[in-house]
């Protein structure tokens, strides 16, 4: 996962877009906290890009932002799905001619045949990081319209001809000249996998993100999302420009929802706090359903929150907060090694006493990938000699990988990957977590309250684009070298 902004200054406004752009980025710190970077368009038509290993508030000294003057720049926040760590791999991209600065969130599944297109073109990159083939397969387009003073109808051609290679899951947000003036542009995959949205800065200014509190923070308007499979043109003083390029049916990443994005961000049309909300209201009714009753609501902080709350409200339970997280130990999901992620649990939560001690307790969380959080929070609870322990998960089920830019792309890692489903699956994760039961959403909640335009392929196997045996490989081999002596992990059922 990552998370990109760009902006561009209104007309008449001289000031350096580099401190916005760094709020946009800090806003959505949370989709990456690997590398950072920006590429300013500077006052001699230059671009200036600076990037390294590390969160924002590290990468952006008052020394690198000196180094980036410019009315206009994309800036990008880097978790690895794809590629490698290094500073090398970090985004945005950029290239001298066409002058073009670069970057994306998502996965290309299909990233092989790219390399394979671009080295008949003579081009090879030299990051192992799938958005920097993007920016050779669209500047290359992009000099077969014409070699200089691009115009919009060429740019259009040169996204349509790049969107045709392109399959996977991604958003792209792009600074170049186009019409003789700088202009953003943003563009979307068919089905929308992955977010984007745009928004105007007081002024007349526009601004791009992967999520809606990157405008927020800057006091942009949100105006729209990107539509799926469609290009958007922002220029100071002008309207958008929204291109339908290649538009097939939405299918918004749910997890997004359930999981990554902020709960004040809106995505897909409504606000993710909502979406949690309305959750774990429908979980409540499947819970009582089953017959189950407890004494207390706690959620697993931070996503879990508004679920939770819903949830004890639905049910007339008292909702507690009995789990207090440590805010300066990062995220367990977002950490690259599984060692790390255990060491980081025991600093990262502590427990109320009081909360658990002879209660029935509800543990409300976002999901379950690994189950590695959800085990060690059962036993912690344990410690405090409750009368019973329900886990109640908000989504259903992941048993199977992801292939479109969230970092789960083999099923050897899914701790509900396997034969059973239902209550079998339910029965056998309880022994698993040591809880008395554990209870997920089921999938006919989830399209109930999400509809039915969203990507659900984690849960339901069901793939909105095909990725071939090959691609599987290639995108396990290359996120998870560790595992793939082990034939089973690269067996996709
Ligand atoms: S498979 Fe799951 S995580 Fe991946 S894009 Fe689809 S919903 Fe999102």
């Amino acid at each position: 996962m990552c998370g990109f902004v760009g902006l561009i200054q209104a007309r008449g406004v001289e000031a350096d877009v580099v401190p916005s752009l760094v709020l946009g980025l800090q806003a959505v710190q949370h989709r990456g906290q690997d590398a950072a970077g920006i590429a300013t368009w500077d006052r001699s038509d230059r671009i200036r890009l600076y990037k390294d290993v590390g969160r924002v508030s590290e990468v952006f000294t008052d020394e690198a932002i000196r180094a980036l003057p410019g009315r206009a720049g994309v800036g990008h926040v880097r978790y690895p799905t794809g590629g490698g760590a290094t500073r090398n791999d970090a985004q945005p991209f950029m290239t001298r001619r066409p002058s073009i600065a670069l970057a994306h969130n998502g996965n290309l599944t299909n990233l092989a045949e790219i390399r394979r297109h671009l080295a008949i073109r003579g081009m090879r990159a030299v990051s192992l990081c799938d958005s920097e083939s993007i920016l050779l397969a669209l500047a290359d387009e992009l000099q077969q319209q014409q070699l200089v003073g691009h115009s919009t109808e060429d740019l259009v051609v040169a996204v349509r001809r790049t969107m045709q290679r392109l399959r996977g899951g991604y958003s792209v947000v792009a600074l170049a000249e186009i019409d003789g003036e700088l202009t953003l542009a943003t563009f979307r995959d068919p089905h929308g996998i992955r977010p984007a949205v745009y928004g105007r800065t007081p002024g007349g200014g526009w601004a791009v993100a992967s999520e809606s509190v990157s405008l927020d923070v800057n006091d942009a308007r949100l105006e729209g999302e990107v539509p799926p499979g469609g290009l958007v043109l922002l220029r100071p003083g002008g309207e958008p420009v929204v291109v339908e390029i290649l538009h097939e049916a939405q299918r918004h990443c749910i997890f997004e929802d359930i999981y990554f994005a902020r709960p004040d961000s809106v995505m897909a049309g409504s606000r993710v706090y909502a979406r949690r909300w309305a959750f774990g209201e429908r979980l409540a009714r499947e819970w009582q359903a089953r017959g189950l009753e407890a004494d207390v609501v706690v959620a697993v902080p931070d996503t879990s929150r508004p679920a939770a709350q819903a949830m004890a409200e639905r049910l007339g339970l008292p909702y507690r907060e009995g789990f207090i997280k440590n805010r300066y130990s990062g995220r367990t999901f977002i950490m690259p090694d599984q060692a790390t992620r255990e060491a980081a649990m025991r600093l990262k939560i502590n427990l109320i006493d009081e909360i658990f001690r002879d209660q029935r307790v509800v543990i409300v969380d976002d999901s379950i990938v690994r189950g590695t959080t959800m085990r060690r929070l059962v036993q912690m609870v344990r410690q405090h000699d409750p009368r019973e322990i329900h886990v109640a998960i908000f989504s259903p089920a992941v048993r199977h990988p992801c292939f479109y830019g969230i970092d789960m792309p083999s099923q050897y890692e899914l701790v509900a990957h396997g034969p059973e489903q239902g209550s079998a699956l339910e029965a056998r994760l309880a022994i698993a977590f040591g809880a008395d039961t554990v209870a997920f959403l089921s999938e006919e909640g989830l399209l109930e309250v999400a509809g039915a335009e969203i990507c659900a392929a984690c849960f339901t196997g069901i793939y909105p684009i095909e990725v071939n045996e090959e691609e599987r490989g290639d995108i396990v081999r290359d996120r998870r070298p560790h595992i793939v002596a082990d034939a089973a992990a690269l067996t996709f059922e």
